[in-house]
């Protein structure tokens, strides 16, 4: 697919963000070009157009990016999963690993039915923790996971990769 040397060209990687050693895939200089911005939406609204999917569920902070074009597009709701303390309601929580403690990601309750078939989406897939927190919150309330997909992915991440048994789709790998 042509664009998708567009889109790794796009994206900005700083290093030593947000601390030494780390080379941060910046996605917000792929937003500033109006033409690839909109191929990474196309790209994964026709792949998931007819999937039967009515629900995406975005990652905070840059799943709240790509997401919710995603689901206007293909007819499904979206759903945020937050960080922890953000949502108003009763949720489920899910923590998961950092490099150092741990973090986690709360959903509202009710939020997703049970059989409801849904796609999650983040910028960038790195050692996976966060979608596979993400999956465990959404199997908790019943939801069918589709596909985890996002823009950026490590090599490793290439190809047909598996998080908790889910399909992983991603664009281009981290430079
Ligand atoms: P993982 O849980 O797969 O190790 O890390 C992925 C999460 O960390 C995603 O929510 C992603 O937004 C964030 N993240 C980690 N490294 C980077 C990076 O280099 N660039 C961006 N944009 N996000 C990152």
């Amino acid at each position: 697919d042509p664009r998708l040397q567009a889109i790794s060209a796009a994206i900005r990687v700083v290093p030593h963000f947000p601390k030494p050693g780390i080379m941060f895939n910046d996605i917000t200089t792929l937003l500033l070009h109006p033409k690839v911005f909109k191929d990474v939406v196309e790209i994964f609204v026709d792949r998931y157009r007819d999937m039967e999917i009515s629900a995406v569920a975005g990652i905070e902070a840059r799943g709240f990016i790509f997401g919710p074009s995603i689901a206007l597009a293909i007819g499904a709701k979206f759903i945020p999963l937050r960080k922890p303390k953000k949502l108003p309601g009763e949720v489920f929580s899910e923590a998961y690993e950092l490099e150092y403690g741990t973090d986690c990601l709360e959903m509202h309750v009710g939020a997703v039915h049970p059989g409801e078939r849904v796609l999650v989406i983040d910028d960038l897939v790195a050692t996976g923790g966060t979608l596979c927190a993400a999956i465990r919150l959404l199997e908790r309330a019943g939801a069918e996971v589709v596909e985890c997909a996002c823009v950026v992915g490590l090599p490793k991440f290439k190809g047909r990769c598996r998080l908790n048994g889910k399909p992983v789709y991603i664009l281009v790998e981290c430079r």
